[in-house]
Order: C-alpha cells, then structure tokens, then sequence
C-alpha cells in the first residue's frame, strides 16, 4: 500500500510478527557494531541456515545446482549470500544490496600520548560526523590489532556493563564562551576527538608513567606493543545496546541503523528463503560505503563481479560472456537509509517527498545533490514492476527524496552496481538523526523492509 501508515494494517499477529523481526534485528545490531563483527554474525546466520562457502566450493573444485546455498566472505568485511536458481544466471540475478561499515571514529595509527597525567589515543573520524555529538558519552572500543608474527587480536571492550568504556572530554560549559559562538563545525574539532583511555601511573617509572601502566596492561593482555597500532584496525563506537524508544516501544534507537537495517533483512529475506528459485538470488553486504566505496572492500573493487564469475562457474563453467549476460540482466534493490521526515527540522524537506516514519520501506528514484548530480536514476519501467511487486504482496512503501531540492543531498551504492547495465533502484528505511551515535528507526518500517525484499527476490523479473 502506497503512503499509509503501517501500523493500521497490523493484527494482533501481524504485530506479534513485527516484535519478533526487530527483536533479531536488534540482536544483529548488538553483535555486529562493526563491518567485521556483522560479518562474523552473518557467517553464523548463514551457516546455521544450510548456507556453505563458497571458497571451499572454489578450493574443491565442486559444482553447484539449481537450489544451491552459497556465502562469500570477503576480507572479514564483506559478505555475499546466494541462493542458485532454476533459471540459467545469464538470465539476471535478483540481487540486494546494503552497507554493514558506520560512521565512527577510528584510532589512528600512532595513536598513544600521555598529557598531564592522561593517557590518550589519538584518532580520525570515519564517514560523515557531527563531532560534537561525540563527546561525553560511553564508547566502545572494537577491532583487530594484527602482529608482525601473522596472529590476529581482536578486541570488543565496552559492550559487558563490567567493562570499561572510554571518552572524549568536552569543555564546561562555564568557561565555553568562545566556544559557544562557534559554528558547530568548529564547536569540536577533528583534532580534538581524543580518546581517554587510563590515567594511573605505573608505579616507579618516571616518565609519562600513565602511558606506560596502559602499554603494560595491553600487554599483559593482548600480547601487544605500541608499534601494533601500525597494523590496527581499532574503530570507537556509542558503548551499549539499542533500545526501544516510546512508551509504546514502537521505535528502536541503535547505532549503526546506517546501513544495518537495509543489511539484516535483506540479508534474512535470503536466509529464510525456502526451496529452489526461479532466478539467482543474492544479498550483497558491502563496506566502505561511508567513505565513497573505495578500497578492496568497498564496492567499487572488483569483489562482487569477480565473486559471481566464480559462483557461474561453480553452476555452469566459466564464460566471460555469461558472466557479462548475468550482471547486466540483473535486477537489483540498493538499499540504504533514507532521511526521515523529522518534524523539528521540517525546513530542510519537501513533505510530499520526504520519507515518512511509520509509512514502510522508502523508494528512491534518484538520491544524488545539485541537479541529481553521483545518483543512479533508475529506470521507470523498472520502477513500474516494482510497484506491482510491493501492492501485491500487500507492502507499505513510499517515495522519497533526501531533502529539498539544493538543501544538500548524499550518494550511494546502486550507481556502482548499475554500471554493468543491470536494473537497480535505491530504497531503504527511513532514519531520524542519520548518522549520529545514536540513531532512530521505526519497528513498522523495518517490517516492511523484510517483507519488500521477500517479495522482490521471488517476484522480479527478467525484462
Ligand atoms: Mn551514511
Ligand atoms: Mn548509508
């Protein structure tokens, strides 16, 4: 259904259904609060679901059929899941996209200073951040630290409400006089974001005595030195677990909903699947979206393509043409957060096309700024089989635009993947405080989410 409210159509089941899905939903975001760890916890999911890997399908040289479950990881960071259908993949896969990388704030590679007694590591912010909504709250530490030995350390401290977090301080507010003239740009500078991590002195060293008790503790620890940090990859997020937001627990606050609530239900859309498909079905979750899709994991690199002519030969033998034949007949949903209507900031949105909290899972044509500019404009036809897809499988669904027209604007995957030709729309859910620690969706919005991608991977269809 077109533009209504989601939760009208609900019956005491239908409601029982929507606790249940964000529920898992809210279990995923816990676990996974890096692109990592949402990998590490899809790999578990798919396994458990009758999925194999892929690689090991590669290694032995196995054939795949028809009904085949298959999973890629890729570099811990990205993963693809695929369900082979009965209809030759030349004929196009029914693809989900999503990004599992969060804007947060990352340790930079010689990070560790002690000041007057405090110890301090030293960062750099990932994606697009307020910085002033950075400080002063409980942050966790989550990542790897890698070992010239070749051994891997991974780390989550903050989550267990018996560890430690860490903080970034802020000025009191009574001597914040400049600051506050500040724009809030500057209020909190890149630089400052500095992350307090100990602040007891090792007892008979003399100098910077702080930073020596934490280099000790992580070693006792971790087995770690600080030239470890070289070959870290330790990334800062809120500490804590999403919640319910209202008296009628009908939101969820959460980090990371940015990308992971478009990630987990296409992701679950595939894992619930039951039986063999028409077409090739796949979920694709990427990283590095925040930063422009660069790098071996984003989804500019070769990964994806180079992942479904491994998965045509597994099924058919290899043929570049067939490979070329399958991208480009391909139909996709590219999902990513749409900008929820937020009625306290009504001026920076056009209502009639603003996506709205509650109304189902958000549609864009276009995304892009300044006269469309980096967006993928997906096709009309397209967007027409679409339509039928949602209204027949009873899904609440909008349209929408990120803001008014030159208010500002923001990018996504779906043009990366639409230049091989294939058909791709961007949707999403809709998000109220994108990008900051601590974001809001709607349980309702979520729902029709799952239920959109069902019913795309068993409707779409080959044009
Ligand atoms: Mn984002
Ligand atoms: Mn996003």
């Amino acid at each position: 259904m077109y533009k209504k409210n989601a939760w009208e159509q609900y019956d005491e089941a239908e409601l029982a259904k929507v606790e249940a899905f964000a529920a898992k939903y809210k279990a995923y975001l816990d676990a996974g609060k890096t692109e990592r760890e949402c990998v590490t916890e899809a790999v578990k999911l798919a396994e458990a679901a009758g999925f194999i890997d892929l690689d090991k399908v590669i290694r032995e040289g196995g054939k795949l059929e028809a009904g085949a479950r298959v999973y890629r990881n890729w570099m811990g960071k990205d993963i693809m899941l695929f369900i082979v259908g009965s209809k030759p993949m030349q004929e196009g896969m029914n693809i989900l996209g999503a990004h599992i990388d969060s804007p947060r704030i990352d340790v930079k590679q010689n990070p560790l200073y002690e000041d007057e007694g405090i110890a301090y590591l030293d960062t750099h912010y990932y994606g697009g951040i307020k910085k002033y909504q950075w400080v002063t709250i409980p942050l966790a530490m989550h990542g790897v630290i890698c070992k010239k030995d070749g051994s891997t350390v991974t780390i989550a401290i903050g989550e267990d409400e018996n560890d430690p977090v860490f903080y970034i301080s802020d000025l009191l507010i009574h001597l914040a006089a400049d600051q506050m003239s500040a724009t809030a740009a500057k209020v909190i500078e890149g630089e400052a974001l500095n992350l307090i991590i100990g602040s007891q002195p090792l007892k008979g060293e003399e100098k910077e005595a702080v930073k020596a008790n934490v280099l000790k503790l992580l070693k006792d620890k971790y087995d770690v030195e600080e030239e470890d940090f070289i070959s870290a990859e330790l990334e800062i997020v809120p500490a804590g677990k999403s919640r319910d937001v209202g008296f009628d627990r009908a939101l969820i606050a959460g980090y990371g909903h940015d990308d992971r609530v478009c990630a987990y239900p296409s992701m679950a859309a595939v894992l619930d699947f039951e039986g063999t498909p028409e077409y090739t079905l796949c979920a694709v979750l990427t990283d590095k979206e925040e930063i422009g899709s660069v790098g071996a994991t984003g989804m500019s690199a070769k990964y994806f393509e180079n992942t479904v002519a491994e998965l045509y030969n597994s099924v058919h033998g290899y043929c570049a043409l067939g490979v070329t034949r399958t991208l480009q007949n391909s139909r996709m949903l590219s999902s990513d957060v749409s900008a929820g209507y937020d009625p306290n900031f009504a001026g920076v949105f056009e209502k009639k096309n603003a996506a709205i909290v509650g109304k189902g899972v958000c549609f864009n044509k276009f995304t892009g700024s300044r006269g469309k500019s980096g967006s993928n404009d997906a096709n009309p036809e397209y967007i027409a089989q679409i339509r039928a897809i949602l209204d027949e499988a009873n899904v609440d669904w909008q349209t929408a635009e990120l803001g008014k027209v030159d208010v500002g604007g923001g990018g996504t995957i779906a043009y990366i993947c639409a230049n091989y030709g294939m058909n791709c729309i961007d949707c999403g859910i809709a998000v109220l405080s994108m990008h900051a620690p601590w974001e809001m969706i709607s349980k309702a919005d979520l729902y029709e989410g799952y239920k959109c991608y069902c019913a795309f991977l068993k409707g779409a269809k080959a044009f």
